[in-house]
């Protein structure tokens, strides 16, 4: 029977972060956190004043950080720390099946144990402890850490036990959260252009075969209402699109989608101004219909 984590640490408080830390922070395993911008660490945890600082505190340490190259970063610098072997990183930060196999690399490298483990389910998913986990690491870690997993997440899913699987079915699924929104955006728009008002629409596709998570949610709650709130930045999800599109060429599957569904999020990304909610997609497309 292994030993449970005595102190969770836990470093990127950002959109996601904040949320799924502020949770952590609720149960009974006390919790460090870190950021390189400070004052974010949630009620009820410790603020940590350097990255040393978390690891040195707590054995098991959770990512959520924007990209591959800042968790390699982070990865690097913890494997060349002292008294780091039998620690545990879980990485949660969406990076792709390459950057997550180099994290792996360099953190068993020191002795530790690396789990590749994205979420999904968004910022409002977070705040409500609703997300996804997606595990791809030893089962016997996941049955460790389920205490911990509970406490911010609804569902949690073992996908294998190498480092990369868990990135693989979180691209596929941004992938489908991705099209969804591009593709229901100028749905709509094509709707709108008959005179048809946007509620109208959603209210009879909510009901009908074209349901997806851009009518069911993304439309009535962020786009009717004048909000864009999701809480996801475009550049975050074009990265995601770009990753997904980059293995399926790689991985030698059919990728007639990607490829058009990646050049649309990078013009959507070259449109908005930096950290833009991505289901400000509706606005480009929009723009785009009147030119
Ligand atoms: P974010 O940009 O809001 O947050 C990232 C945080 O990391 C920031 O607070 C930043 O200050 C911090 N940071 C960056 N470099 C750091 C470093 N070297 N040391 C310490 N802190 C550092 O991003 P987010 O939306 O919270 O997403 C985090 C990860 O989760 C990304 O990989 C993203 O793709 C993924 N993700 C996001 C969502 C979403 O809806 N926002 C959903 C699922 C997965």
């Amino acid at each position: 029977m292994l030993k449970l984590p005595t102190v969770i640490g836990f470093v990127g408080l950002g959109q996601m972060g904040e949320p799924m830390a502020a949770f952590i922070a609720k149960g009974d395993t006390p919790l460090v956190c870190f950021d390189r911008e400070p004052g974010r660490a949630p009620k009820g945890s410790t603020e940590a004043r350097d990255l040393a600082q978390v690891v040195d505190r707590s054995d098991t340490i959770f990512l959520s950080l924007p990209d591959g190259k800042i968790v390699n970063a982070v990865a690097a610098e913890i494997a060349a720390m002292d008294n780091v072997a039998g620690k545990v990183v879980i990485d949660m930060s969406t990076i792709g099946p390459d950057a997550a196999k180099e994290a792996a690399a360099t953190l068993t490298g020191a002795g530790m144990i690396f789990v590749d483990a994205p979420v999904s389910g968004g910022r409002q998913g977070a705040l409500k402890a609703s997300i996804t986990i997606i595990w791809a690491g030893p089962k016997a870690q996941m049955k460790r850490h389920q205490h911990i997993i509970d406490l911010f997440c609804a569902n949690s899913f073992h996908v294998g036990d190498q480092p990369g699987q868990g990135q693989a079915v979180k691209l596929l699924n941004n992938f489908l959260s991705a099209t969804a929104m591009a593709a229901t955006s100028e749905a709509v728009l094509f709707g709108m252009s008959h005179g048809v008002e946007m509620k109208t629409i959603l209210d009879v596709v909510k009901v009908s075969t074209g349901n997806n998570t851009a009518v069911a949610d993304k439309f009535p709650n962020r786009i009717l209402t004048g909000s864009y709130d999701a809480g996801f930045f475009a550049e975050l999800l074009n990265k995601d699109v770009r990753l997904y599109s980059q293995f399926v060429e790689d991985a030698g599957t059919s990728n007639l989608m990607g490829t058009r569904v990646a050049e649309i999020w990078q013009d959507v990304e070259e449109k908005l101004p930096p950290q833009s909610d991505f289901t400000r997609v509706f606005e480009v497309l929009e723009k785009r219909s009147r030119s």
